[in-house]
């Protein structure tokens, strides 16, 4: 990680010099059209900080985990689900993540939806739903309409 300022490129959705990478393996976790990079990364903060583009028909994967996200959404639109409801978000609003709780990104209005997410480290590996689980949250139907699993 290099000193000092990582540009943005213009317009939005990339950091000049800063690896463009898959947001996880693919066939390890259900997600659609989504790219991750990682702005910043010291030891001595235990934190990371990482850009991800939800494409604009994309998502990321519905997990949980041990570990924390504070989310910035940076641009575009998009729901979010977070535990047990769904909220609309947009540029600047933060989202925080509480540990073990459900969540899911989807972009929205015909435009990528991209944020920051500042993260531990080191982390537990997500958690994906079971049919169990599935069963609970599409018991609320504007959840069971939101999700992709
Ligand atoms: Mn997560």
């Amino acid at each position: 990680m290099t000193a000092g300022p990582v540009r943005a490129e213009a317009g939005h959705g990339a950091w000049e010099g800063v690896e463009v990478l898959r947001y996880k393996a693919e066939g390890t976790a259900p997600f659609k059209d989504i790219t991750r990079q990682v702005l910043f990364r010291d030891p001595t903060l235990a934190c990371e900080l990482r850009y991800f583009e939800v494409g604009a028909d994309g998502y990321s994967t519905l997990e949980r985990h041990e570990h924390t996200h504070a989310v910035m959404i940076l641009h575009g639109r998009g729901r979010v689900l977070v535990r047990d409801r769904v909220h609309a978000v947009r540029a600047h609003d933060l989202v925080h993540i509480p540990p073990r709780t459900w969540h899911q990104f989807r972009a929205e209005g015909g435009a990528p939806l991209g944020f920051l997410c500042m993260v531990n480290a080191e982390r537990d590996r997500p958690e994906l739903p079971t049919a169990e689980d599935l069963a609970a949250l599409r018991r609320d139907p504007e959840v069971a309409s939101f999700i992709r699993a």
